[in-house]
């Protein structure tokens, strides 16, 4: 199967099956013909890729193996291959023998389904810990309590707060992961309003306020530069979530008697509120992935009592307002230096002002008609 023939078919079957990667072998498990995307995988020009070995042109045991299979029962055979530079793709193979000897194999790239199922099994794993940690503790001390070990009221109003407290947290973990999967799924639409940067900080402020005090951590307000003047197009609600949770954090990661800023500037067109603490910083090493979910530094980091008063410690408040930025067509970012403290920060978009042209304003109209 190696006539003109045969090229045209294995020409109309690279046209139907675009995109995936087509090859033809001989018995022998030698190249015969061979699409575009194998020569682009493995690196070579198609005339190159002739007459060589499967395994030498594509360096994968695991293709060679479903390969082998077909050669060796006559039958179809499927499988799955990583290949590839690094072997960083991965592949479902399908080798269907041809009537005159050899066969064909086809090759569908599963890299991203794979990746989306990681992702989830990572999801669930993390999920199930956040839980288990609140659980266990309340079932014990629900144990110790109705096997009726402890006697004194006192003892025992302890272990009742110590639940109530447990269940807390858990409720505060289902909300957080109910708010991301809302903020993460397409259909979430924002209620876009014309806001005042101004009001949205000072609304910040007054809810950071209490939560401050009570760890005697000052906040502060700092105006924007002399003369600006802007508007921004957001979801108020929204944005003083994400806000408020980055003022949480500043106040969790302060030192007691610390100061925490918030601030609004004009950047691009965009407005960029920023929250600043001179806290415990962030390490480097951790900057890149912080906003992940169920990323954490370090639970040591911040005492025990302070993570239950705060609440939130699973991980999860930087990527809400990560995925808060995004529905907005904004951008999260921060400045760290540990020990030394920290700068938060969240843009979205904002309305063009006198100084911007007419073209602009058109633009950012159609930019945020989400
Ligand atoms: P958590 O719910 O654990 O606070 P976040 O997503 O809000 O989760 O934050 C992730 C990690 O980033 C935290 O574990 C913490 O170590 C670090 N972090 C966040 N904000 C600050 C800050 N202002 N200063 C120092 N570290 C911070």
């Amino acid at each position: 199967m190696t006539g003109p023939q045969s090229a045209a078919a294995f020409e109309a079957l690279l046209a139907r099956r675009g995109g995936d990667l087509i090859l033809q072998i001989d018995d022998g498990l030698r190249i015969v013909r061979a699409g575009p995307e194998a020569s682009a995988l493995a690196d070579r020009a198609t005339s190159s890729l002739l007459g060589m070995s499967l395994i030498a042109a594509f360096g994968s045991a695991s293709l060679d193996a479903v390969a082998r299979q077909a050669a060796t029962s006559g039958e179809a055979a499927r499988g799955e291959a990583d290949l590839g530079h690094l072997g960083d793709r991965q592949f479902a193979v399908d080798a269907v023998p041809l009537e005159d000897g050899g066969f064909v194999l086809s090759l569908h790239d599963i890299s991203a389904l794979r990746r989306i199922e990681r992702v989830r099994r990572d999801f669930v794993a993390n999920i199930s810990h956040e839980l288990r940690t609140p659980l266990t503790s309340i079932k014990l001390l629900a144990e110790t309590l109705s096997s009726g070990s402890v006697d004194d009221g006192t003892t025992m109003r302890d272990f009742a707060t110590q639940i109530e407290r447990e269940a807390d947290h858990l409720a505060q973990l289902v909300d957080e992961l109910l708010d991301l999967s809302m903020i993460e799924s397409v259909e979430t639409t924002l209620a876009l309003e014309d806001l005042d940067p101004e009001q949205v900080i000072a609304a910040t402020v007054e809810r950071i306020r209490p939560v401050a005090e009570r760890r005697e951590v000052r906040v502060k307000r700092l105006a924007p530069p002399e003369g600006t003047a802007a508007r921004v197009v957001a979801d108020p609600t929204r944005l003083g979530q994400a806000l408020l949770n980055l003022a949480h954090n500043a106040v969790k990661y302060s030192h007691p008697a610390g100061e925490i800023r918030l601030a609004w500037e004009v950047v691009g067109d965009r407005v960029r509120f920023t929250v600043a603490d001179d806290g415990i910083g962030v390490p480097d090493a951790h900057q890149q992935r912080i906003f992940e979910r169920f990323y954490k530094v370090d639970r040591s980091r911040v005492r025990d009592d302070d993570a239950q008063q705060l609440g939130g410690s699973a991980g999860l408040g930087l990527a809400i307002v990560r995925h808060i930025a995004e529905a907005h067509h904004g951008a999260v970012g921060l400045r760290s230096e540990e020990g030394v403290g920290s700068t938060f920060w969240i843009e979205v978009p904002r309305l063009p002002g006198p100084a911007d042209s007419a073209s602009g304003g058109q633009a950012l109209r159609l930019g945020i008609d989400l």
